[in-house]
């Protein structure tokens, strides 16, 4: 943990509260919201458990310490002009008291940016695509034999340029393979994330 107790520009803020960001230090999404004094900080890092100044209770309050569902400090991260504090956590259950995973109502899950966006665009053409107007769409159509084979063909075309010294072409079949092999896991109801969690738990 980085001694960050010395730092604090605790002075900022009349009342003597910062205001802490909770992120999954796995799925990296934000939970919640929740301010700090020193006191706070302090408990956070001697029960291992996230410790805010609860402005509505007016005392100490242990994330958790009715429903159990505890924010477990993995790190804490004061930002570039000493005044937000990021608190990285694994959750012990859903972090909002109203039952959802954050307090935004969004689900802990993992996120992959772009190939996350490309998936639910995948997902969309197979529950609503047109054959006629879209190639993923048409692929869906035909089933999942033609699809399984196109993965096929791309996989040939990534080993035959990994043999080539044009850098382009593998990359270009590179993106080839993974777009239809989303588009495979999609028709066999599968996301990367099934693929993931069998590849943690080899880990
Ligand atoms: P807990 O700390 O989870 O045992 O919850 C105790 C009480 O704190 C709840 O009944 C709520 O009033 C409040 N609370 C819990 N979680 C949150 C949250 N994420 N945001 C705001 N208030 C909360
Ligand atoms: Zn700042
Ligand atoms: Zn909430
Ligand atoms: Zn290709």
């Amino acid at each position: 943990l980085q001694n960050i107790d010395m730092k604090i520009d605790f002075d900022k803020y009349k009342d003597g509260l910062v205001p802490a960001i909770v992120q999954d230090a796995s799925t990296n999404k934000v939970l919640m919201l929740g301010f700090m004094n020193q006191e706070a900080i302090n408990k956070t890092n001697k029960l291992g458990k996230v410790t805010f100044y609860s402005r509505s209770k007016q005392r100490l309050w242990t994330k958790g310490e009715e429903s159990g569902n505890y924010l477990n400090l993995v790190s804490m991260l004061l930002d570039c002009d000493n005044d937000a504090l990021l608190v990285k956590v694994n959750p012990s259950g859903p972090t909002c008291h109203k039952g959802t995973d954050t307090c935004w109502q969004e689900k802990n899950t993992e996120s992959f940016g772009f190939i996350s966006q490309l998936e639910d665009i995948i997902k969309h053409r197979k529950e609503n695509g047109k054959p006629e107007d879209s190639y993923v769409a048409s692929l869906f159509d035909k089933g999942i034999n033609k699809i399984a084979q196109k993965v096929g063909e791309e996989a040939i075309e990534v080993v035959i340029e990994a043999k080539d010294i044009n850098d382009n072409l593998f990359l270009n079949e590179s993106a080839d393979l993974l777009f239809h092999y989303l588009i495979l896991l999609q028709a066999k109801g599968f996301q990367l994330q099934d693929v993931i969690n069998k590849l943690k738990q080899r880990h």
